[in-house]
């Protein structure tokens, strides 16, 4: 006997066994309206942000960055990701990757006129 937990419902199914495939819903409605979603609560990253999204920065965003730059999403919780175990690793690897490219990002445009206009070989170092 089966039961619909939101509505109580019950029906009666015939079936020789039961494969239990809870636990595939994004848990998304914490963060902040500013991170985009689809219709499930899927966070969009990269390519996959809306049309016309209003993204704040000269550069796009990188493939596994939400709607907020720096934010980034690996895994299941990303629309549109594979939803397997190996993905879902490798997506966190390639988040990591994003992190350093993030930080090199800002380090190139945060960099003082002066710093920047530095002859080679005269460059701060730390
Ligand atoms: C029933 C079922 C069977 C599956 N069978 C297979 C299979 O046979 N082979 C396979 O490769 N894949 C399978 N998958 C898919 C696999 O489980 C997922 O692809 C994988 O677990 C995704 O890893 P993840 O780290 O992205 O997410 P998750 O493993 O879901 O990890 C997310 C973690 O974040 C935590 N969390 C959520 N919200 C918050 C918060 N606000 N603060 C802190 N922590 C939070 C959660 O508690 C959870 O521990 C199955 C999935 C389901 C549901």
């Amino acid at each position: 006997m089966l039961r619909q937990s939101a509505a109580g419902e019950e029906n009666t199914v015939a079936a020789d066994a039961l494969f239990v495939l809870i636990g595939a819903r994004p848990h998304t409605d914490w963060l902040p309206a500013e991170i985009a979603r689809d219709a499930r609560g899927f966070l969009l990253t990269g390519e996959k942000l809306p049309d016309g999204y209003d993204w704040p920065l000269e550069r796009g965003p990188f493939s596994h960055e939400t709607s907020m730059p720096g934010v980034l999403a690996a895994g299941d919780v990303r629309h549109a990701s594979v939803k397997r175990v190996a993905s879902a690793v490798g997506e966190g690897s390639i988040a990591i990757q994003l992190v350093q490219s993030l930080f090199a990002y800002e380090r190139l445009h945060s960099a003082r006129p002066t710093e920047a206009a530095a002859p080679a070989g005269s460059a701060n170092v730390g």
